[in-house]
């Protein structure tokens, strides 16, 4: 089995066995994205598809989960998908849980029983990006979505018994209009009521379009201190009425949090405070990576 190109995955999904249904991301377009810039969307013939889970078959016999790739596997057709994760249950019926990345559109695409039947066979968990609770942030990095559309989205996940596990990026807005991004980015956490939450630290590599912006002086990247103040604004303003799991312990993160929403919103609250006085508990910029 040979991977197409650069291959992501969430942090989550670290030993999951990963097949690549789709190449690259159907929209391609946000601004800090460099993820799929090296290819097209498209999508794989099933017989390639079907290929590589043979094989896998044979490389490793303990499968506990799968995720689909690459960034928008979600856009394939229901069919497509059904037949894919029959396929897995039959190669490996010990998996629990297959995952797959889906844009808001992908999912506002598929009716309540569309997301249901995937969910009756082994569909398990939709990761989506958020980026931003802000409709001028989000129409700045070019997201394609806006806010209403993303929540509409999550609930729709959640609604179908399939949990959501949603991104947010730190450092977003840069330094004009962080404290927007970070409150409204807080309300929406609150609305959608999402399982999951999780918020990365902007990093932006050259491939990306905004990292022009950042050389030419029209994007100002925050200070890591201004990232943890964001941070904190956020949290303040997140006010969930259902269990969240909510992390912030990415390789990009200054500050490294993890816990439960609501419950644990004052533990997290005071940690970022500790680090607002106290630097060096931030990490070293050196360690930081996507
Ligand atoms: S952030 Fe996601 S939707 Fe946007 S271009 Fe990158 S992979 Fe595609």
């Amino acid at each position: 089995m040979e991977y197409i190109g650069s291959v992501y995955r969430p942090p989550s999904e670290a030993y999951s066995l990963i097949i690549q249904a789709t190449l690259g991301c159907a929209h391609n377009d946000c601004t800090f994205c460099s993820m799929f810039k090296d290819k097209s969307f498209r999508v794989r013939k099933e017989d390639e598809i079907f290929r590589d889970l043979e094989e896998s078959r044979h490389m490793f016999h303990n499968v506990g989960r799968v995720f689909l790739a690459d960034g928008d596997a979600l856009a394939l057709k229901n069919d497509a998908l059904l037949r894919i994760l029959e396929k897995t249950k039959t190669l490996f019926p010990a998996c629990e849980r297959v995952g797959i990345y889906g844009s808001p559109q992908d999912v506002l695409r598929k009716s309540p029983a569309e997301l249901a039947a995937l969910r009756d066979n082994g569909l398990g968990i939709i990761y989506i990006g958020a980026e931003s609770g802000s409709d001028r942030v989000l129409a700045e990095i070019k997201k394609g979505a806006e806010r209403a559309q993303i929540i509409e989205a999550v609930q729709k996940i959640e609604a179908a018994s399939v949990p959501a596990s949603v991104t947010f990026i730190s450092g977003l807005s840069g330094q004009d209009g962080w404290e927007e991004h970070a409150a409204f980015s807080g309300t929406m956490i609150s609305e959608m009521e999402a399982s999951y939450v999780g918020l990365l630290t902007l990093m932006v590599e050259p491939q990306a379009p905004l990292y022009k912006d950042i050389q030419e002086g029209r994007f100002r990247v925050l200070t890591p201190l201004q990232v943890v103040e964001e941070t904190l604004l956020l949290l303040e303003n997140v006010n969930v009425s259902r269990k969240c799991v909510f992390r912030s312990n990415h390789a990009s993160n200054y500050v490294s949090l993890r816990g439960t929403l609501p419950q644990d919103k004052e533990r997290m609250l005071g940690q970022l405070r500790g680090a607002l006085q106290n630097a060096d508990q931030l990490k070293d910029e050196r360690f930081r990576m996507l």
